[in-house]
């Protein structure tokens, strides 16, 4: 019987997929399913970048591309950094890859050993728990705290650093609670990482462009004092709407550049040619469907929390970016991973328990708003009958 290293005895997944396959599996046996748990747009890809595709293929972009992604999507990625965030990058430190997944398992994996620490938020995407386990390494839960509008604080990341600390995550906007960390305390992180010039930071600004309520994003890139340690993580999944497409890029300190190209040369050679291409249209091309796009998030946004605050022993903050709300449950009597699969199974409303993203989770759901807002409105009465009658 073949016998896979012990390696993959730590390795864990995304429990939203799971639910995903439960909800569609209870869809086929005929009941009528809600799904909000699932974080991906609900609207399809642009036509304008679906075109810049066929394009692509008609004109026979069918072969290999630079591990690194060609030269003309790094430039529009360079671009789109500085239009939208004012920072400049060379399309030389910009690497191109098959997803944002793509860039913290090249990380993760860079700076992961055994007696590495690696810190990371938690709650927090699971990916990065699952890959720091993976390789071994220590991983170091930095606690999101829902009285600080769930920002990271600087004070308390910074406590957690030890010598061994090889690498610290950080992700704002946040899944899974769509907490905005403000530019005040990134400043004051920013300042207190001098003390430990051998950290290096994976920033993971996937959901940079959705944030609400006129709040800027801030990125890690505008701070040249940790450009020479900083991998920037981001990629089209969530602003275009392409989480199928695969396509993310990141932006590599110098000395990190050539281990990434060499873990592309070693794994997936180079993303799709056509999906490369349809960035170009995706970044350079007009960006009033990504404004449509938050427009509708921003109402159902409202219309969640609105919803939320309404039900029985169930407070939800607004979050400030992402798809996602996070209520506090604490006050329904239900652990949270107990809540969700009863909501599933018994009321059709899919969503995910707060300790599928950490310890820190318990207590809280995860709800994506990525769903109209006539079925957020069906559910969240769902879930009110299901709590009034389940006391
Ligand atoms: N980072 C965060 C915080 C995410 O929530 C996600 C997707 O859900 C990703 C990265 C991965 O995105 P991609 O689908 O581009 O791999």
């Amino acid at each position: 019987m073949p016998v896979v290293v012990p390696a993959f005895s730590r390795i864990g997944e995304e429990n939203a997929f799971a639910v995903l396959a439960r909800a569609t599996a209870l869809a086929q046996a005929g009941r009528d399913v809600i799904n909000l748990g699932i974080g991906q747009p609900d609207m399809p890809t642009p036509p304008h970048v679906v075109e810049a595709a066929v394009k692509a293929l008609q004109d026979g972009h069918h072969g290999y591309t630079p591990a690194t992604g060609i030269l003309p999507l790094r430039e529009a990625v360079a671009r789109d950094l500085d239009r939208r965030l004012g920072v400049q990058v060379s399309p030389d430190s910009v690497m191109i890859v098959p997803g944002g997944k793509v860039t913290m398992f090249m990380a993760i994996l860079m700076f992961g050993e055994p007696g590495a620490e690696i810190l990371y938020p938690d709650p927090g995407f699971p990916i990065y728990r699952s890959m720091i386990e993976f390789t071994g390494a220590t991983p170091v839960p930095v606690p999101i705290r829902e009285e600080n509008g769930f920002a990271f604080s600087a004070e308390e990341t910074l406590a957690l650093i030890t010598p061994r600390t090889r690498l610290l995550i950080l992700n704002s906007p946040a899944n899974p609670t769509g907490g905005v960390t403000p530019k005040a305390e990134i400043d004051k992180l920013v300042a207190g990482l001098a003390a430990h010039p051998d950290v290096t930071i994976m920033s993971d600004e996937i959901y940079g462009t959705m944030t609400y309520d006129g709040e800027r994003h801030h990125t890690l890139l505008a701070y040249p004092e940790i450009r020479d340690r900083l991998i920037y993580l981001d990629g089209a999944s969530k602003t275009y709407a392409m989480t199928g497409w695969r396509l993310g890029w990141s932006v590599w300190p110098a000395p990190l550049y050539d281990a990434a190209r060499k873990l592309a040369v070693n794994s997936f050679s180079c993303v799709n040619a056509a999906t490369q291409w349809a960035g170009i249209a995706a970044l350079d091309g007009p960006q009033d469907c990504v404004a449509a796009m938050m427009a509708e998030f921003d109402r159902r946004r409202l219309l969640v929390v609105e919803g939320l605050n309404k039900l029985p022993g169930v407070s939800c903050i607004t979050p400030k970016g992402a798809f996602y709300a996070f209520p506090n449950i604490s006050e329904t009597g239900w652990k949270a991973k107990a809540l969700a699969s009863a909501l599933l199974e018994e009321a059709g409303v899919a969503t995910i328990g707060g300790p599928d993203f950490g310890i820190h989770g318990e207590g809280y759901l995860r709800l994506s708003y990525a769903n109209s807002a006539e079925n957020i409105a069906r559910a969240l009465e769902r879930i009110g009958s299901f709590l009034e009658g389940n006391r």
